[in-house]
């Protein structure tokens, strides 16, 4: 496998301090055994508990990462919290322009385009999250609405930047719904946004790039999604909140690449 599978659990605004020591410490007994040259796992609390998760899972084979970020490194932004300090509590990863924060808090390509460029200059991974709305589906503007997104989202990003960037496929209409794309509708979204990235940065940062899946994923459809030339792992919201439903899912992902 050229391309390392990488599952993230987005625990949005879930979980206190001592629920989420309780996730993060059954997470990190459940998959002890798997390998990082394998798999990536990332868990990204709410800002309240980094800490102490960063805590729970040191010398574990699980990553650390954040739900969004600010742009700026410091200064007066109230309520905002900055790349440099999400390095500082320990994250590697930080989630950017999901469709929840551009949906709910004004969040668009610009914004995006500004958060990935200062993540990157710490030294965090971002997920970028791009994807369609069913409206857009059903008006067969999916390509245009992702071809718009990575363009505007990746403006002046380099080529080897843009191998340090993982990008999440996330179909408005299947987060939270319990309504996944079909394996099929979501590779042919994968293998548009390879292609696109291909059209500008060639194929050799094309077939790095890691495109993952978000969309009710479960531990009964994983393993279906997976198995798809371009999809490269998951990006998990409800599912992450159970650690019996998360450890399936990276397990199952596990299996299908090991
Ligand atoms: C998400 O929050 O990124 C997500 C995909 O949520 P869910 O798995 O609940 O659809």
């Amino acid at each position: 496998m050229i391309r390392k599978t990488i599952i993230a659990g987005n625990w949005k605004m879930y979980k206190t301090i001592s629920e989420a020591i309780e996730l993060a410490t059954k997470l990190k007994r459940g998959l002890y055994e798997l390998e990082e040259s394998v798999i990536d796992i990332v868990i990204c609390p709410p800002f309240t508990a980094l800490s102490e998760v960063a805590e729970v899972i040191a010398d574990s084979n699980i990553r650390l990462g954040a739900q969004d970020a600010f742009w700026e490194n410091e200064g007066a932004y109230t309520g905002e919290v900055s790349c440099r300090m999400l390095k500082d509590v320990g994250c590697s990863f930080v989630i950017v322009g999901h469709s929840e924060r551009r949906q709910f808090f004004g969040e668009t390509d610009e914004t995006v385009n500004k958060k990935i460029k200062a993540a990157l200059k710490e030294g965090l991974v971002p997920i970028m999250c791009i994807g369609e709305t069913l409206e857009e589906r059903e008006r067969n503007e999916t390509f245009k609405v992702l071809a718009h997104q990575l363009k505007e989202g990746l403006k002046g990003i380099d080529g080897n930047q843009m191998l340090k960037i993982t990008i999440a496929y996330e179909p408005v209409w299947a987060i939270g719904t319990g309504r996944t794309a079909t394996p099929q509708q979501a590779q042919e979204a994968h293998h548009f946004i390879r292609n696109e990235v291909k059209g500008v940065y060639g194929g050799e940062v094309a077939d790095l790039v890691r495109i993952q899946y978000g969309g009710s994923v479960k531990p009964d459809n994983i393993a279906e999604l997976i198995k798809q030339p371009d999809i490269d792992g998951a990006l998990v919201g409800g599912a992450s909140l159970k650690a019996e439903a998360f450890s399936e899912i990276v397990k199952q992902s596990y299996r299908v690449n090991s």
